[in-house]
C-alpha cells in the first residue's frame, strides 16, 4: 500500500531542501509535481519541480475536477495537487512525497487520513526564517514581503500536524527526516 509523506511549513523553512534530500536517499519515494501559476525560477525545470501553467489552464483544471486540493497561496498565485499526478505515482507503486503549504497539507490528510503523515518543518525563529528566505535570493521585494506576511499565520499551524521537525542545524534535520521516513515507510 502506497503512503503519502507530506512536508509543510512557511516559505523558507527548508521543505524543498529536505524533500530533495529524501528523494535522493530513498528510491521508494516519488515527488508529487504540483501545478502552479507562479513564474519559473532560473534553476527550476518545468514538469520536474512544478508544472508551470497559466491562470487560464489552472482555472480549467479546477473546473474539470483535476485537483485533489488547490490554494491561492499568494495573491493571484495558484498552486494545486493534481489527481493525475497522485494516480500516476500510485499506479507505479511509489510512496508519494509532497512539498505543500499548511492548508493544502491539511486537505490532503483529510482526503487520505489513513495513508498520510504530515511533517511540519519548523525554523529556529522567525528572524532566521526571514534571513534564509532573503539569502535564497529567489524573490522580488514584493514577493518576499508577501511570504513574510503569510509566515506568522503558517507558523501557528505547528501543532496541527503529526510531527514537528526542527530545521536548525541542517545535517541534524536531514538525519531526523530520514529516520521519520524509515519509520513511516517501515524501511
Ligand atoms: P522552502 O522550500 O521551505 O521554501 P528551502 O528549502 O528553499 O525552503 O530553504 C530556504 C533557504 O534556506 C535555502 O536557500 C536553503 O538552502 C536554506 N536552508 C535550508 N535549511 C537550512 C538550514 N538548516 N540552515 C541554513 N540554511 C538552510
Ligand atoms: P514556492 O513558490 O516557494 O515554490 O511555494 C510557495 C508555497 O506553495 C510553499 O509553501 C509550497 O509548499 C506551496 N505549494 C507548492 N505546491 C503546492 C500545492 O500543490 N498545493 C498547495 N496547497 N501548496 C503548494
Amino acid at each position: 500500500m502506497s503512503k503519502l509523506l507530506i512536508f509543510t511549513a512557511p516559505s523558507g523553512a527548508g521543505k524543498t531542501t529536505i524533500v530533495h534530500h529524501l528523494l535522493e536517499t530513498f528510491p521508494e519515494l516519488s515527488f508529487s509535481i504540483s501545478a502552479t501559476t507562479r513564474r519559473q525560477r532560473p534553476h527550476e525545470r518545468d514538469g520536474y519541480d512544478y508544472h508551470f501553467i497559466t491562470k487560464e489552464e489552472f482555472v480549467k483544471t479546477i473546473d474539470s475536477g483535476g485537483f485533489v486540493e488547490w490554494e491561492e497561496v499568494y495573491e493571484n498565485l495558484y498552486y494545486g495537487t493534481l489527481h493525475s499526478e497522485v494516480d500516476r505515482l500510485w499506479a507505479e507503486g511509489k510512496h508519494i512525497i509532497f512539498d505543500i503549504e499548511v492548508k493544502g497539507a491539511t486537505n490532503i490528510k483529510k482526503a487520505y487520513p489513513e495513508e498520510s503523515l504530515v511533517v511540519f518543518v519548523k525554523p529556529p525563529s522567525e528572524e532566521i526564517l526571514f534571513s534564509r528566505l532573503r539569502e535564497r535570493n529567489t524573490e522580488s521585494a514584493e514577493s518576499l514581503a508577501k511570504r513574510i506576511a503569510r509566515a506568522a499565520e503558517e507558523l501557528a499551524y505547528e501543532h496541527s500536524f503529526d510531527y514537528v521537525l526542527l530545521n536548525d542545524d541542517l545535517a541534524t534535520a536531514l538525519a531526523e527526516a530520514e529516520q521519520v521516513t524509515r519509520d513511516f515507510l517501515n524501511l
